[in-house]
C-alpha cells in the first residue's frame, strides 16, 4: 500500500507549498526517473469558473508550487488539462482558466495551458460498472498525471478529493450522460473507481490534495470555505482518500471509499495505511458540515424497499430558489435527465423542476453560477428527526 504524505499548511504561499510538495513527493515514493523526460499533464479542479477565494476550486498557488517541486525532480515540460463542467470548448476552457487565476499563474510559471478539445477511447476491460472511458486527448497522451485535488464536501458523492477529481478528465457534457447512465450513487461510485483504476494501470499517477482552505456544507461548489490546513501527496488517490474521508470525520460513509476498499484497494481503516509528515490526528475536523443531501446515507441500507419507490420519495431533492436564479438555464443544460424546464407563472418565467423523472444527481446545484437550486428534505423526514 502507498504511503500518504500529510503535512500542516495555513496558506496559499507559493515557496512554502513548494517546499512541502518536494519533500512529500520524496516521501511519496516519486523519483527523478519517473519525471525526467516524461509528457506530465496537470490535472487540477477547475469546476466552474469561480475565484480560487470560494474555495471550489484547485488553488492556483497549489498548482505552481507543485510545478516548481516537480522540475527540481526532473520533469521538463508540464502541460495543463482539465474538462470543467459544461461544454467542453476552447471558449469555455478560456473562461474556467481566466476564473480560477489559472491563466496569470500559468504564465509566469511557464506551464503549457491546453485548449484543445479532442478525446479518445480508453480502454479498461477489467472494470466492474464501466469498461470504456472517452477521454480528453492530453491524458491519454500523458505518460504521468498529477491529480492535483481539492478537499471538499460534495452533493451526490459526499465528498469530493483525489478519486472524484478524475471524472474531469471525461469531455464536458459526456459527464451529464455518465450520470444518467449511473444513476444510483452506489454504480456512480464503481464507474468512478474503474475510471481511476484504469489510469492507475495505464500511467503513473501522483495525487496532490489542496486542502489548505476546503469547503464544507454544500459542495463541491455552493458550499462555506473551511480551513483544513493540510497539504497530502501520495502515488494512490484511493489511500490518500482514505486519509481525506477521516480528517473531515466522514469515517465509513464516502461512497467511492467504500468502493475502494472492497476492491482491496485500500484498507478499511487509516490505522492500517502509512501516513507519514504531521500527524494526521491534529488535522482531523469532527465538526465538518456534510451537504444537505448526506442524511440520503440512512436510505441505502434498503434501497429496494417498495421498488425502490420510498428511497425516491425520501431522498432529499433540488428546488430551485426563484428569487435567487437568474433563468440561465445551466442547471438545465446540465440536467442528465432533462428534468428542469421554464414555466410561465403569473406573467414571469420561472425553471421548474419535474419530481418524478428526477434521479437526484444533484448536477444541478452543481454547476448553478448563483446558488439558486436548494436541497429541500422531505417532509416526513423532517419531522420523524
Ligand atoms: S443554473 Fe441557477 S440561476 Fe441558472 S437557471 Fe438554473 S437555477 Fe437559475
Ligand atoms: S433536476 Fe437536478 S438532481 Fe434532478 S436529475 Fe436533473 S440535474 Fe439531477
Amino acid at each position: 500500500m502507498f504511503p500518504v504524505a500529510l503535512d500542516g499548511c495555513t496558506n496559499y504561499d507559493i515557496e512554502t507549498i513548494e517546499k512541502i510538495l518536494k519533500q512529500q513527493l520524496i516521501s511519496a515514493g516519486v523519483s527523478e526517473e519517473m519525471l525526467s523526460e516524461k509528457k506530465v499533464v496537470l490535472k487540477p479542479n477547475l469546476v466552474m469558473s469561480k475565484n480560487p477565494d470560494y474555495a471550489a476550486t484547485t488553488h492556483p498557488a497549489v498548482i505552481a508550487g507543485a510545478a516548481r517541486a516537480l522540475r527540481s525532480m526532473g520533469a521538463a515540460e508540464l502541460v495543463l488539462a482539465e474538462s470543467s463542467g459544461g461544454p467542453y470548448t476552447e471558449t469555455t476552457i478560456r473562461l474556467h482558466y481566466n476564473g480560477c487565476g489559472i491563466k496569470e499563474m500559468a504564465q509566469r510559471e511557464n506551464i503549457t495551458l491546453n485548449y484543445k478539445t479532442d478525446a479518445a477511447m480508453m480502454q479498461f476491460p477489467d472494470g466492474s460498472a464501466c469498461r470504456s472511458f472517452h477521454v480528453i486527448q492530453p491524458i491519454c497522451d500523458a505518460d504521468v498525471i498529477v491529480n492535483i485535488c481539492k478537499m471538499k464536501t460534495h452533493s451526490l458523492t459526499k465528498m469530493s478529493c483525489g478519486v472524484k477529481n478524475l471524472y474531469g478528465v471525461i469531455p464536458g457534457t459526456e459527464k451529464v450522460e455518465m450520470h444518467a447512465r449511473f444513476s444510483r450513487v452506489e454504480n456512480f461510485a464503481e464507474m468512478l473507481c474503474d475510471l481511476a483504476q484504469m489510469l492507475l494501470k495505464s500511467k503513473t499517477m501522483i495525487t496532490i490534495c489542496d486542502g489548505v482552505c476546503g469547503m464544507e456544507g454544500n459542495g463541491p461548489t455552493g458550499g462555506t470555505p473551511r480551513k483544513y490546513g493540510v497539504l497530502m501527496t501520495c502515488l494512490s488517490p484511493f489511500a490518500l482518500d482514505l486519509v481525506a474521508e477521516h480528517l473531515l470525520g466522514f469515517d465509513g460513509t464516502v461512497p467511492t471509499v467504500q468502493v475502494s476498499t472492497r476492491r482491496g484497494l485500500c484498507p478499511a481503516d487509516i490505522t492500517q495505511l502509512d501516513v507519514i509528515g504531521a500527524d494526521y490526528k491534529n488535522y482531523i475536523t469532527n465538526d465538518v458540515v456534510p451537504p444537505d443531501t448526506s442524511r440520503r446515507s440512512i436510505l441505502r441500507d434498503f434501497p429496494n424497499l417498495f421498488g425502490g419507490r420510498l428511497v425516491r420519495f425520501l431522498e432529499p431533492r433540488p428546488k430551485i430558489d426563484q428569487k435567487k436564479c437568474v433563468r440561465c438555464g445551466v442547471c438545465a443544460a446540465s440536467c442528465p435527465k432533462k428534468t428542469i424546464s421554464i414555466k410561465e407563472k403569473g406573467g414571469k418565467k420561472q425553471l421548474k423542476i419535474q419530481n418524478k423523472h428526477c434521479i437526484r444527481c444533484y448536477c444541478c446545484q452543481e454547476m448553478c453560477p448563483k446558488n439558486a437550486v436548494k436541497i429541500q428534505k422531505n417532509f416526513i423526514l423532517r419531522i420523524v428527526r
